[in-house]
């Protein structure tokens, strides 16, 4: 059923996650969050009326667990295992809550499971299950930096580059050179993603000393066999992008400002991708990014993909939630 729902609306989600205001920060600048997926925000440097409101097909305010984000995103997991690709993005600005949602945090004894680690457990509990179909689960993780795509699962620590292939239907890898891991269970997985983390590229900029400026991809890949030989492939794609914050020039030089100029040029283009989807274009610019290019046959198609446009409620950063809605409501199809 609910593919037929999703075949109904179309296959982009986009869903908005707001996270609540941390201790040093100053006042709110969201005025309201409604049932329906809209949500108010005011300037709060102007004294006219400057509320705008933006529309997506879930607003999640900042008192929503990772579990009620989880619940419904749940059913987009679960038809992996029915053969559908699925790609899930973590949009927004550094500090917005990204790896909060895919990956959670641990605050000494509460320990808050993200996206990732539940929907391995969902995915791994379905394959337990289904007594009609066999599954082998592997894992590839990559990230994209400068417009480079670099092994993270690599014993050189991300320094082996990756050449993604043109691979047409749903068997192909797209990076077949980039190491792949059957994994039993969630914790083989965690254990890979840690591995990952500690490679992935990092530089400082004057927002966040550990501000990440690369995009980090965790792909999921199933492949089920049933009783009588019949097959399916399909992948599930975890996508922790890079800090969309935009970067005053004349602030940063040399090699921030080049990070700053392939983020900047890999989002746009994700977005033009998403664009071109949602309007049902013929012709789609997947070949414009690394990003875009890896993902192309889980975006468009059958595929489904679902973005969380993370924002941060405080008033200091009125103008790149602005700019984050703005992005995510052009690639919403409400
Ligand atoms: P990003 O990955 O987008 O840079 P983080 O996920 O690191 O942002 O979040 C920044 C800070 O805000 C972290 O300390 C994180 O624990 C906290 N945070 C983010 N989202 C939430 C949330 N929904 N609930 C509680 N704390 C959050
Ligand atoms: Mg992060």
């Amino acid at each position: 059923l609910y593919n037929i729902l999703q075949e109904l609306r179309g296959n982009i989600r986009v869903f908005c996650r707001i996270r609540p205001i941390l201790k040093f920060e100053a006042k709110s600048c969201i005025e309201y969050i409604g049932n329906d997926g809209s949500l108010m925000i005011f300037d709060p440097c102007k004294s006219q009326n400057t509320r705008k409101i933006f529309q997506f097909n879930k607003v999640f305010g900042p008192a929503t667990t990772q579990g009620e984000v989880y619940k419904e995103t749940q059913s987009l997991i679960r038809s992996v295992m029915d053969g559908y690709n699925v790609c899930i993005f973590a949009y927004g600005q550094t500090g917005a809550g990204k790896t909060y949602t895919m990956c959670g945090s641990s605050n000494g004894s509460c320990e808050e499971l993200g996206i990732n680690h539940m929907a391995l457990n969902d995915l791994f509990q379905i394959s337990s299950i289904r007594e009609d179909i066999k599954y082998d689960i592997h894992v590839q993780m990559v990230e994209i930096y400068n417009e480079q795509v670099r092994d993270l699962l690599a014993e050189d620590g991300a320094n082996t580059k990756l050449e993604i292939m043109n691979c047409s239907g749903n068997g192909g890898l797209s990076i077949p050179n980039a190491i792949i891991r059957g994994v039993q269970s969630t914790a083989d997985v965690l254990n890979l993603m840690k591995l990952g983390e500690k490679n992935r590229a990092f530089s400082s900029t004057a927002m966040n000393h550990r501000s990440s400026r690369s995009h980090s991809v965790l792909t999921v890949h199933v492949h089920g066999k049933d009783i009588s030989g019949n097959t399916i492939r399909s992948c599930l794609h975890l996508v922790d992008l890079a800090g969309s914050e935009r970067v005053d020039k004349s602030e940063v030089t040399g090699d921030q400002l080049k990070e700053a100029q392939h983020i900047n040029k890999s989002l746009s283009c994700l977005g033009d991708v998403i664009t071109a989807l949602a309007q049902k274009n013929s012709h789609i610019p997947y070949r414009n990014s690394k990003l875009t290019q890896l993902l192309q046959n889980s975006l468009g198609g059958n595929a489904k993909m679902l973005m969380f446009a993370h924002v941060s409620p405080e008033s200091d950063s009125h103008g790149e939630t602005i700019s984050t809605l703005k992005f995510a409501q052009r690639a919403s199809t409400v």
